[in-house]
């Protein structure tokens, strides 16, 4: 195995402490773009790409994440504008 950073030859993802703290830095970038992307998108491809996941692993999914966040903090009305699935909870919480 090769360190994911600098390419040196290792035994893990990475050689060294200084690698490995680069490599959580990248990733956590990544995942903060992944979630500006996303951020960005209407429902209608929000869940196509939630529907892509096998049965069982969307839900662990930064689309599904989103997803929820959105049906939580927006209101009933803007769910049922922008075309989203509104769950029964959110028609309690909103009675
Ligand atoms: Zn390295």
């Amino acid at each position: 195995m090769n360190c994911v950073i600098c390419n040196k030859e290792c035994t893990g993802k990475t050689c060294s402490g200084a690698c490995r703290a680069k490599l959580s830095r990248r990733t956590a970038k990544q995942e903060e773009s992944a979630r500006a992307r996303l951020k960005d998108l209407p429902a209608h491809a929000l869940y196509q790409l939630i529907n892509r996941y096998e049965a069982d692993t969307w839900a662990g999914s930064a689309e599904y994440t989103e997803l929820m966040h959105r049906l939580k903090t927006l209101t009933l009305e803007q769910l049922k504008d922008q075309g989203y699935y509104v769950p029964v909870w959110k028609y309690k919480e909103c009675a």
